[in-house]
């Protein structure tokens, strides 16, 4: 299986997860058709499924097109989010599995962004729409702070070594807020300068890797003492553990800029 990352909208990323052998493709948040469908066609590739991590328009404007344009396509998404998705085909639980171009998926659900979320994960890939980012994660639209945090949780659980598909190219506004919260942390450092050196090319930060996330990203570094004791010294935590640090980094993300 190979991904191919489709840069859409201002900063949403679509995947196109492809089987080289047989020209299957599936995609990935399609927030438009237009710039799945070039990569299809460039690609002489046979479109035959679309997974949906979460109802937001920016993850789904391209399903109808596409299906206008492809015919009968499967669309995956969590049997939770049948009536905001309406065009769904498949629905799918928690734990469920499906497959797609040779590869199992996986389904995890990840309430938090969404009440609704859910991540995608085949062989060492997972696709995590706007649960996680580069160094950051998710607005909390409908979830609790307890929730995201289990979520995270269950993502950090598939294991160091997978890759992080992310639904938005937010990462080096992310670095700057982690430097800020965990400011002697040398790992941040140097992803910084790694991520503006690609930025700087126009390539994408995505997909990195769960190791760089529990290296960089504050949201999954809720038990290190250097970013509790920044927060206690700056007065933002109400209390011990590890929801209080994830509420006070997600509560000062919200009005970082
Ligand atoms: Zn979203
Ligand atoms: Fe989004």
């Amino acid at each position: 299986m190979k991904v191919i990352t489709i840069p859409c909208l201002l900063d949403n990323y679509s995947y196109l997860i492809t089987d080289e052998r047989t020209g299957e493709a599936a995609v990935v948040d399609p927030s438009e058709a237009w710039p799945v469908m070039q990569e299809i066609d460039k690609r002489n590739l046979s479109l035959k499924s679309v997974l949906c991590t979460h109802h937001h328009h920016d993850h789904i404007g391209g399903v109808e097109d596409l299906q206008d344009a492809y015919g009968d396509l499967k669309v995956f998404g969590f049997h939770q989010d049948q009536k905001r998705i309406p065009f769904l085909t498949e629905l799918i639980e928690d734990n469920g599995n499906f497959m797609v171009c040779g590869s199992q998926v996986t389904v995890l659900h990840t309430p938090g962004h969404t009440s609704t979320s859910i991540v995608f994960h085949t062989e060492d890939n997972i696709f995590v729409g706007d649960t996680l980012f580069g160094a950051g994660c998710g607005r909390l639209f409908e979830g609790t702070y307890e929730q995201m945090v289990h979520s995270i949780d269950r993502i950090i659980s598939c294991g160091k070594d997978n890759k992080i598909y992310f639904g938005h190219e937010y990462t080096e506004l992310n670095l700057r807020f982690a430097d800020q919260v965990d400011p002697t942390n040398p790992a941040i450092t140097r992803r910084t300068a790694h991520v503006k050196e690609l930025r700087s090319k126009n390539s994408p930060s995505t997909p990195s890797t769960l190791e760089e996330e529990l290296q960089t990203n504050p949201f999954l570094r809720l038990e290190d003492s250097a970013i509790a004791e920044n927060l206690s010294n700056d007065g933002q935590l109400q209390g011990e553990g590890r929801i209080q640090v994830f509420t006070a980094l997600r509560e000062l993300r919200n009005h970082f800029s």
